[in-house]
């Protein structure tokens, strides 16, 4: 149970239903935001406040606030899924609030009890709920997403006194729009997301500033992702800007390289794992050299390869490129990749059974 009540102010100007219905219609990923949005208080001396339910708009910070000189920000991302039945449901969404826990000790930010993350979602979608795309309309969704900023206004370089948490939400079309096509990958020699000790196993916006100049060499070589090796050997496999790896090879192992503490852990990751030997498929996590990868493909020992992630679910990877090179697994969605990717969709849309209780009702 939830310790903190919220407050409510609706908007007194919600979207027409027809411009919002519009929208829903072809949402994209991340574009219009739904009509309200949480916030929650912290302060060191008073711990988190009750939070508010207000309309979505512009917020007023002090440009002393610390978000903005030191980065101390963390974040979520999941997805509120409309049912047959009309009521709307989350994945797992306890596994994102633990996670935003370790994140938060990570940034030396304050923790929020995971009945109140929960809590803040169900106030969010609750209020937004016409903003959830109907059941049915392929792969929709209401994408939340919750996060913390140091919001205090100091220069000095310490964990901030004062921090505010915020959830918003937009609504999500189908990440792949013409169907589902491989992705080309962008092997980074020069740029690391993460390093040994470092801010890699947490959900931090750091890391994704620092995984974008990477991304952006990845798209002059004409790929559409990067993925990253380990820091201090250059050897080792570890994830794409946004989301974790998996290869699948003949024999029925599923590879995923192993959480060494630069890789962030996936919920999808996870999930996919418990899901393996359901599946016939025995699940792996080790170091994977980037070799293996190449030699396996040119073997056949190697099948396929997918990246995942909550916005993209399960996504087919082809090409991999490199400086001097590249290696193609496949030019059409794997079978693995395309069962794995299915069985989480039946469970997140309540078209298969949730024999493991991952889904928790919003609405
Ligand atoms: C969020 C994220 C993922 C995917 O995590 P999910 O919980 O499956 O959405 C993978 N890698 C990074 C770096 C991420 O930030």
């Amino acid at each position: 149970m939830s310790k903190l009540t919220f407050s409510t102010s609706s908007r007194p100007d919600p979207l027409a239903d027809e411009a919002r219905l519009a929208i829903l219609d072809d949402p994209g990923f991340g574009v219009t935001m739904t009509d309200h949005m949480v916030r929650i208080e912290w302060t060191r001396e008073g711990g988190w406040s009750n939070g508010e339910l207000l309309p979505y708009g512009p917020i007023s910070i002090e440009p002393a606030a610390g978000v903005f000189h030191y980065g101390q920000e963390i974040f979520e991302g999941l997805k509120a899924f409309r049912h047959s039945d009309g009521s709307v449901w989350c994945f797992r969404p306890e596994v994102n609030g633990a996670r935003l826990q370790r994140s938060a000790k990570r940034l030396a930010l304050p923790e929020l009890d995971i009945d109140d993350f929960i809590e803040s979602l169900k106030v969010l979608v609750s209020a937004d709920e016409k903003w959830v795309p109907e059941f049915g309309t392929g792969e929709t969704s209401l994408y939340l997403r919750p996060f913390m900023i140091a919001s205090e206004a100091f220069l000095g370089v310490r964990p901030a006194n004062g921090v505010t948490y915020f959830v918003i939400a937009s609504p999500a079309g189908a990440y792949f729009s013409g169907g589902i096509k491989p992705v080309s990958l962008w092997l980074s020699t020069d740029y690391a997301r993460a390093g040994d000790g470092g801010t890699g196993a947490a959900k931090c916006g750091g890391n994704y500033a620092s995984s974008l100049a990477g991304q952006v060499e990845a798209a002059e070589h004409g790929c559409e992702q990067v993925v990253f090796l380990d820091s201090s050997t250059h050897t080792y496999i570890e994830e794409l800007g946004g989301m974790n790896l998996f290869l699948v090879y003949a024999d029925g192992r599923l590879v995923t390289p192993e959480l060494t503490g630069s890789i962030l852990e996936g919920v999808t990751r996870s999930s996919i794992l418990e899901l393996a030997t359901d599946l016939g498929l025995r699940p792996e996590e080790r170091r994977i050299p980037i070799q293996e990868w190449k030699d396996g493909v040119a073997s056949g020992e190697i099948t396929e390869v997918f990246a995942c992630g909550t916005a993209a679910v399960v996504t087919p990877v082809g090409t991999l490129k490199w400086d001097g090179g590249e290696s193609t697994v496949g030019t059409e969605a794997g079978e693995t990749t395309m069962k794995i990717r299915q069985s989480l969709l039946d469970i997140q849309y309540g078209k298969a059974d949730d024999t493991r209780g991952w889904m928790t009702r919003l609405v």
